[in-house]
């Protein structure tokens, strides 16, 4: 239900799956196991994973394992999901025990990291937290008026850094500058807090297709991330790249956004992620 409207070019791509597995017998394994392959890389699941799913498969089949088309078609459902969820995943937030706890929200430009801010600031104050928003993105004056919009939207309190210092400093950074204030960002919050950050949350977009993964692995290494929100998958979202990032880093996603109202923000749910894009 979550997905409902999203991962249209996903599930289109990966639908041929179905009719090719309907009329599988083992003399069409590696036409179907091709096809698959094909299927899988046109959805953005990267070469590792494709291979690793796909050999699975292969000797599954050969060893007589699955016997049936629905049989292949549920392994694959079930490899995609032991990845999701391979590390214990949980989609829990840490924030510990000690207050005031700190979450910190990364990402790129546009990526959705101030609607996911204000979506979960309205969640989390749903669940009893008292909220504070800060805006740390001091190059663009506009990003803060936007998330004032939120911090009034959802009743939550905010501090913003001057507006002179934001505009006197905008257009003068390089993408290297904005990960070294990260970096600083961060150890400023723990030096004031200790263990905060609490949670360090890599917004992305779920319409980035394989840009993700550059995107994330910088992230991780600059700052260390805890865990992503996966944005905009109410859209034609790309689903199969959301799998190859969680294998490769090791690192849940913790909650998607479905849309732009307070409201559209979920935890993540493994399992209709993969029903959505192999339904
Ligand atoms: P930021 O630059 O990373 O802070 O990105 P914003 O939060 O400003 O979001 C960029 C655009 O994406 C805005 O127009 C948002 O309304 C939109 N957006 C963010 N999350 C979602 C989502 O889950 N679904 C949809 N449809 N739009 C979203």
């Amino acid at each position: 239900k979550i997905f409902s409207g999203g991962f249209s070019k996903t599930r289109d791509n990966l639908a041929v799956i179905d009719e090719l597995l309907l009329y599988w017998n083992l003399a069409d394994t590696d036409r179907v196991l091709d096809e698959l392959e094909e299927a899988l890389l046109v959805s953005d699941f990267g070469p590792r994973i494709t291979i690793k799913i796909v050999e699975s498969l292969r000797e599954d089949i050969l060893s007589g394992k699955l016997k049936s088309g629905s049989e292949i078609k549920d392994a694959l459902k079930t490899s995609v999901l032991d990845i999701l969820t391979k590390k214990g995943h949980n989609t829990e937030l840490r924030l510990g025990f000690r207050k005031p706890a700190v979450i910190m929200i990364v990402g790129v430009n546009g990526g959705g990291k101030t609607t996911s801010l204000g979506k979960l600031a309205y969640r989390l104050k749903n669940e009893g937290a008292k909220i504070l928003m800060a805006a740390g993105d001091t190059f663009r004056a506009a990003a803060s008026d936007q998330l004032e919009i939120w911090a009034e939207r959802t009743g939550c309190e905010i501090v913003v850094a001057e507006k002179e210092n934001a505009k006197a400093s905008s257009g003068l950074h390089t993408n290297y500058s904005l990960m070294e204030e990260l970096i600083a960002c961060k150890k400023a919050v723990g030096k004031v807090i200790p263990g905060a950050p609490n949670e360090i949350l890599l917004v992305l977009d779920g319409n980035t297709g394989l840009n993700m993964l550059p995107q994330a692995r910088e992230f991780n290494e600059v700052v260390g991330i805890t865990g992503f929100i996966l944005t905009k998958l109410d859209g034609s979202a790309r689903g199969g790249c959301v799998v190859s990032v969680v294998d490769e880093l090791s690192i849940p996603v913790k909650f998607v956004g479905v849309g732009e109202r307070v409201e559209d923000l979920q935890p993540f749910d493994a399992e209709a992620f993969v029903n959505a894009i192999l339904s």
